[in-house]
């Protein structure tokens, strides 16, 4: 397989920002975070030449980075802004934290599994964010004592909306999750309004499960 020097992923990620316009990214915000974080930085050396096609990878542990669409496509629905204080279940990589942290005032991500938790910790100090709080355990339960969050995003699927997460997301605030069976599910928008979801569809989808005492056992 060809590897890419720097030039050509830098237009590779261009490429990569093109075809998210043509598939309905427009908020320009995303776009401006989706063209700063260096995904390629964020996936295991042997996926490099990868790194900016529109699809997940494997990151290690059995898990995955998610597919860019799909990053672009959770982040506009979700609207964080600097006024934001923002819950992440599922640290993954750190590649959707990130972009949370160029555009959320706060972030507070959870990972069940250390290693990933502690690599993508390490990445993104390296790339400067003084702005995201990591924790290992299971997001399920959400992080109570940082509680509410405006905004919640679920980056695994569970097979309900987890009662701890509706809990912890304020009056007015909104949260993506994908809900659905253990391979295939849709990934809502939940918006809480006078203490309850209101529930907006987004697209169908496949991500890996939110295991834990809320979500898979
Ligand atoms: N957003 C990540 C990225 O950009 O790399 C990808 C996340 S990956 C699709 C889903 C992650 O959720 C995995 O790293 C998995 O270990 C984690 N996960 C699954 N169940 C969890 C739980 N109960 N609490 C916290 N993390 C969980």
């Amino acid at each position: 397989m060809h590897w890419p020097d720097e030039a050509e992923l830098a237009r590779a990620r261009k490429a990569l920002l093109a075809h998210l316009r043509r598939k309905g990214i427009a908020d320009p915000r995303v776009l401006a975070a989706l063209e700063k974080v260096p995904r390629h930085l964020f996936v295991l050396p042997e996926y490099l030449p990868l790194a900016y096609e529109d699809r997940p990878l494997p990151i290690g542990a059995g898990q995955t980075i998610s597919q860019p669409y799909i990053v672009a496509l959770s982040t506009q629905a979700l609207a964080p802004s600097p006024a934001d204080r923002v819950l992440e279940i599922g640290t993954g990589s750190g590649y959707q934290t990130a972009v949370l942290a160029e555009l959320a005032g706060e972030v507070f991500t959870v990972e069940r599994i250390p290693e990933l938790s502690q690599e993508a910790e390490a990445r993104l100090r390296r790339l400067g964010y003084t702005n995201v709080r990591f924790r290992v355990g299971d997001g399920t339960k959400g992080w109570p004592e940082e509680a509410p969050f405006s905004r919640i995003l679920v980056t695994a699927a569970a097979p309900k909306v987890p009662p701890s997460l509706l809990a912890q997301l304020a009056e007015g605030g909104r949260m993506v999750i994908p809900v659905g069976g253990r391979f295939d599910q849709d990934l809502w928008l939940v918006h809480k309004a006078a203490g309850r979801p209101v529930y907006e569809y987004l697209c169908p989808v496949t991500f890996v499960p939110l295991i834990g005492e809320e979500g898979w056992r």
